[in-house]
């Protein structure tokens, strides 16, 4: 039976490489823009100036202070730029950090995004925004001291974006793994995710295909432009995927351990995906054959691993640090917020399971098959 709520998200997308040196200035125009603020971070500021170089006078302000998870303080110092200068489009170069910063704006201005990502992050297709605030005690932003907000509103939704896979050659290949990863990780996540639907499955199947073919090509050869592509419109798809679907008992596990252990966001997002699928699989049959036909192989739990044994990511969370008694407090600091329409009940002593098989890894006979 076919039964299903969905809301198809607005936006237009221009794909190819070469698209952000050759479109931008007519992108801008279409959006009606005159007084563009162009936001980047210090390292991709040279790269966004002579993308933006076309616009000429049209670039009124330049920012650059982007730092990860957007900062109250940086948020507000960008808001205060837009103001200052009266942009009326705000044009961001970069990944998910620098989107997230156009994002800010856009949440009090209104003002539309074009966005050009760099990375694998997805931010570009979705209207989620975060912010972090210092907390009382803290006296920087680290996971330990900082309260990150995150909110969905249609106005932050980038109006345009222009995905140029040459872009994202200089993605240094560790940093394009681990945002890839992440990108799977939405993908699969998506066929069981609170607002799953026919569409989103859709994205999300063709996203895992596009992403599995370019992370090993990828990672042979950082600089082949063929692979580079594939990531790029996995992104798409994946952050399309997750826009819509939302996230669920893998997410809910990775940013419990992310949380509470400070283990790094892509290694644990790889390992425990597969743990997360061979719990789900048995209940979400369609689910399971549709993964593995992405993939491309009779067992998607082994091919997840095989992938990310591929990539270099180590196989248990026990290699990332993690010591075998945290397990207990991560399954509690999870199983509240797990959506109640998970294919199959998870409650602590599965999700406990799940943390386990993760921690101790798979044995490499399956990790390599
Ligand atoms: P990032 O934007 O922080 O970039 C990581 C690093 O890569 C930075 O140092 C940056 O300067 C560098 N970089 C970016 N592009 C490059 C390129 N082409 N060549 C060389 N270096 C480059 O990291 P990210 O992974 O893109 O984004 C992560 C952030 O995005 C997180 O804060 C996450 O929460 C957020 N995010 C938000 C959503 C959403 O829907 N709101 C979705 C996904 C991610």
């Amino acid at each position: 039976m076919l039964d299903f709520h969905y809301e198809a998200l607005p936006g237009r997308v221009v794909f190819g490489a070469g698209a952000a040196r050759r479109e931008l200035a007519a992108e801008v125009e279409r959006l009606d823009a005159h007084r563009v603020l162009l936001v980047a971070t210090e390292t991709e500021e040279p790269l966004a100036r002579e993308l933006a170089a076309p616009l000429g006078e049209r670039v009124v302000a330049v920012f650059t202070s982007v730092r990860p998870h957007v900062p109250l303080p940086v948020a507000e110092a960008a808001r205060a730029l837009a103001l200052s200068v009266r942009a009326d489009a705000v044009l961001s170069v970069g990944g998910g950090s620098t989107t997230g910063t156009a994002k800010a704006v856009a949440l009090t201005t209104g003002l539309p995004i074009l966005a050009v990502p760099t990375t694998y992050a997805g931010s570009e297709v979705t209207p989620v925004w975060g912010l972090t605030e210092r907390s009382a005690s803290g006296t920087s932003i680290s996971t330990e001291d900082a309260h990150k907000t995150t909110g969905t509103d249609p106005v932050v939704l980038p109006r345009t974006v222009i995905y140029d896979a040459e872009l994202t050659v200089s993605l240094p290949a560790e940093l394009s793994a681990a945002s890839g990863l992440n990108a799977l990780a939405h993908c699969v996540e998506a066929f069981w995710a609170p607002r799953r639907n026919p569409i989103s499955s859709l994205a999300a199947e063709d996203g895992i295909r596009a992403l599995a073919a370019g992370l090993p090509a990828m990672h042979a050869d950082p600089a082949d432009l063929a692979a580079r592509e594939q990531l790029l419109y996995g992104a798409y798809l994946a952050g399309s995927a997750f826009a819509v679907a939302g996230s669920g008992l893998h997410h809910k596990i990775c940013h419990a351990l992310g949380g509470a252990y400070d283990l790094p966001h892509a290694q644990t997002h790889a390992i425990v995906l597969p743990e997360v699928l061979a719990f789900n699989g048995p209940a979400a049959p369609d689910a399971l054959a549709r993964i593995a036909r992405a993939l491309d192989t009779g067992d998607p739990v082994a091919g997840l691993r095989a992938l990310s044994h591929q990539l270099g990511i180590p196989r248990g969370l026990r290699e990332l640090g993690m010591t075998e008694d945290q397990i207990d407090h991560a399954a509690a600091l999870a199983a509240p917020a797990v959506p109640a329409d998970n294919p199959r009940p998870a409650d602590e002593a599965a999700i406990r399971e799940i943390i386990h098989a993760a921690w101790a890894g798979a044995p490499l006979a399956s990790a390599s098959s």
